[in-house]
């Protein structure tokens, strides 16, 4: 059980983190306004890469209940040691070798980059008789070390993607370029669902487009995202945490 009674610091925090997600949630909202949508139809994702399992359990005490990690160890290690109903999403690179244990813990996958991996993913769900959530990563910039399939091999493979029995695609995801104006990636965003509509119909619905950050997610709301993936932003006033896994790393250096 969670401790009933926090100390002051603990206190300080939630109410920071509390905030932060108010804020957030409000733009999610103004946004989808703007573009005629319902802010019902948008997931916060809360990414918990920088924080430890203390500030995550502030975002549930919130009722922020979507957390997304980009490393699957952390997501393994977080998902055992936060207390609460997490529905955890998988936002990086996966490698093969670190399906099996990831695929039971997770709501969704959103980073499937590869023909191989989406295979290992359909083999292993098949083995532990389940159901999985994902979303094929697209490289909408075409920068060469980002991760992702090219929208044009993308549509080569549909045909595959209708053979899958465990593993259901839900829709797509990218990562748009750093740019110092977030209207700069509004391209790469419609770029997306373009490509979702075109992918969509004959057996195959896809309903989601996971796009938008902290630098970007308002712009993505208003191109359609049903699910953005915000870290910074939830924990802006903090003190960086020593229960992160960038300080750990740092400290393991
Ligand atoms: C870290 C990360 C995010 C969140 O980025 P912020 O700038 O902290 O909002 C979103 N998506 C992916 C894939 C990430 O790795």
């Amino acid at each position: 059980m969670p401790p009933i009674f926090f100390d002051a610091e603990t206190l300080r925090m939630r109410e920071i983190v509390g905030t932060n997600l108010q804020r957030v949630r409000t733009r999610i909202g103004e946004a989808a306004a703007r573009a005629g949508r319902s802010a019902e139809d948008v997931t916060l994702v809360a990414v918990t890469k920088q924080v430890g399992v203390k500030e995550a359990e502030a975002l549930l005490a919130w009722a922020a209940r979507d957390l997304g990690e980009n490393r699957p160890q952390e997501l393994w290690r977080k998902a055992a040691a936060v207390h609460g109903e997490v529905r955890w999403h998988l936002i990086g690179h996966l490698q093969r070798n670190k399906v099996r244990r990831t695929l039971p813990l997770v709501s969704m996958i959103h980073s499937v980059d590869s023909l191989r991996l989406l295979r290992a993913l359909e083999q292993e769900a098949n083995q532990q008789q389940l159901a999985l959530r994902v979303l094929l990563e697209v490289n909408t910039s075409a920068e060469p070390a980002k991760h992702g399939f090219d929208p044009e091999e993308l549509i080569k493979t549909r045909p595959e993607w209708l053979a899958l029995e465990h593993v259901r695609i839900e829709g797509l995801m990218t990562m748009a370029a750093l740019v110092a104006d977030a209207e700069q990636a509004r391209p790469a965003f419609r770029k997306l669902r373009e490509l979702r509509d075109r992918l969509q119909g004959e057996r195959l619905y896809l309903p989601h487009l996971s796009m938008g950050m902290t630098n970007d997610y308002e712009v993505a709301v208003e191109e359609g995202a049903t699910l953005v993936r915000i870290g910074r932003a939830l924990f802006e006033g903090l003190e960086p945490s020593a229960g992160s896994s960038d300080a750990r790393e740092a400290a393991a250096r």
